[in-house]
Formats: C-alpha cells, structure tokens, sequence
C-alpha cells in the first residue's frame, strides 16, 4: 500500500484554500516529497506528517512554482537539525535553478551547515529500490527540457498459503520464513518442502503514478497502462484548450482521457487553477472518467491494488 498526502494542489499561484504543488508518497517507512512550491513547509506542519524521515525530495521540474519552497524549508534545516541527510533527485535543468536558489545565498552553507544535502541528477529508469516497491522515473513532455514523472510500484509477491502450510505440517516460525523467501526446507521427520507447495499464484503489487505539469498525454499512456492510482495535473478545461496547448498543460479532459485510455483504475487531478471552480473541472473529467476526484490540500488517499480510499478529507 501506498499513501499519498497532498499538502499543495494549486497551479502557478497560491489560492486561499490551494498551496503550491507538493505531496508526500509514504511506503512503510520511507517518504518521498514530490516537489516543494512555496509554503510547502507550513503545508507539512499543518498536515501533522512532520519533517521525520523526509529526506528524499523527487522534482518533476524546474519550474518555480514547483521548487520555491525548497529555500524555506532548507532554511530551517540547516539550521535546526531537524534532519542529518536529504537527497534531492530531479532533471539536470531544475538541479541548476536548485543549486543557484539553495547556494546563492547561502541557505545552505558550504561549511556552517549541518544537513548533508546530496543532488542527484535523474535519468529516465529506476530511482530508488527496497525490498518491495521501486520508484522509476520517465520523461514527460512539458515547457523546457528534463521533466520528468514518477510511479512508485510494489514487486509482485505471492502470497503464503497458512492452510497448506498446516496440512503439511510446517511448524510456525522461521522455517515458513524460509518458504516465504524461496527457500527448500526439511521438517524434523525429514520430510522436504519446496516453497511451491505453500506459495500461491503471483500478485501484482500495487501502482501509483505521478506526473506533474505535461502537455502531451501520447507519450504517457505506455506508462500509466493499468495503473491503480493516477495523479496528474489538470490546469485547465476543455474551453481553454488552446491556452494549454501553448504553455503545455494538460485540460481535465485529457487527463481524463489518458486515465480511461490507460485503464486506470482512480484519477486524482491536481494542479487546479484559480481560474475555474473546482467542480467545472471535476464535472469535465467525469464525464470521460466517472472515476475522478480533485485533490485538496491536506487530503490523504491510500492506495491498494485496484482501489484508492481518501482517508482523509479537507
Ligand atoms: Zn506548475
Ligand atoms: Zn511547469
């Protein structure tokens, strides 16, 4: 299962009710910050996730309404110890504009700083892997070069069959670990079990996709192929289509369209602009892809394998 938490769903602008983009993805117990438009750092403490832990920050691109924050935030960190360790990953084109906004006035400072900051440039494959998720970055098509989007996917696993493993007579413990983990084991009759025996059919593990700002959906759509949860950006509606076409966004239209191309499963829209009311843009989706919901600041959604529950609501 992933957690999404949205701490900033407006475009370009803050709103009174929208902060600039900003979400935190949680699996077990690592975390990953998706952009930091400005105020994101208030945005974390109102939302009660807390700073803990949050030391990989993933940048769709260079655009400031994507990276403002990252000043305020690297502020305080480098000054409070709030964290010992951060790795920024994001395009070569936003790493600059990062290094030029955190150096060049020195919020951090080459030698009185404490944090250890680390900047990764991101090439399109795969990002970060533990023992159960990935996280691989693509290429998307938006203004200026090196942006990129991120789906965060659990490995496929198959699933321990307790009553199989009872009928067998596999005692509970760490020879079922061994099952679990492949591995051939004797029992005290000397009897040989093979993990084939206990081990049901393969599951795909769950996906979530997020793509920032874009103004192509064709070259996503491989991408977002049956995906359980999509997240993308919708600045503007159908009747401003040529608008997004010249600063390359996406409509709620054609968000609506990939999600249904692709067979996702949920669409959450963010990246709203002020321009129109929330419901227009959820009533244009919906009508290509029942399955939308807009994102508000400071609301969390769980994603499963073929659902997504919003656990909390803003
Ligand atoms: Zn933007
Ligand atoms: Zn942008």
């Amino acid at each position: 299962m992933f957690e999404i938490i949205f701490l900033g769903t407006s475009a370009s602008a803050p709103s009174v009710r929208r902060g600039l983009s900003s979400q935190v993805v949680k699996h077990n117990e690592h975390r990953f910050l998706i952009d930091c438009g400005e105020g994101t750092q208030r945005q974390i403490l109102q939302s009660g996730i807390g700073f803990k832990r949050l030391d990989k920050i993933l940048i769709t691109h260079g655009h400031l309404d994507h990276i403002l924050g990252l000043a305020g935030l690297f502020s305080t960190f480098s000054r409070w110890e709030t964290i010992p360790e951060v790795e920024i990953m994001a395009g070569g084109y936003a790493l600059e504009r990062i290094k030029k906004l955190l150096y060049g006035v020195q919020i951090i400072h080459p030698r009185k700083s404490q944090i250890k900051l680390t900047m990764t440039e991101i090439q399109p494959g795969i990002l970060f892997e533990d023992d159960d998720f990935s996280v691989t970055a693509f290429s998307v098509s938006h203004r200026g070069p090196d942006c990129f989007g991120y789906l965060f996917e659990e490995k496929p696993r198959r699933p321990f069959l307790v009553e199989k493993a009872d009928a067998l007579g596999v005692p509970a413990g760490p020879l079922r670990g061994a099952l679990v983990k492949g591995e051939t084991i004797t029992l005290k009759n000397g009897k040989v079990i093979g993990p084939e025996e206990v081990l049901g059919e393969e599951k795909e593990g769950t996906r979530l996709m997020h793509v920032g700002d874009t103004g192509r959906i064709d070259n996503l759509l491989a991408h977002c192929k049956g995906v359980d949860t999509l997240v993308i950006e919708a600045t503007y509606m159908e009747e401003e289509k040529e608008m997004a076409k010249d600063f390359a966004h996406l409509t709620a239209g054609q968000a609506a369209t990939l999600a249904k191309e692709a067979g996702v499963n949920q669409l959450i829209l963010t990246h709203i602009s002020r321009r129109y009311r929330e419901r227009d843009v959820r009533n244009e989706a919906r009508e290509i892809f029942p399955n939308t919901t807009i994102a508000r600041d400071f609301d969390l959604y769980q994603v499963k394998r073929g659902e997504c529950i919003k656990v909390k609501q803003n």
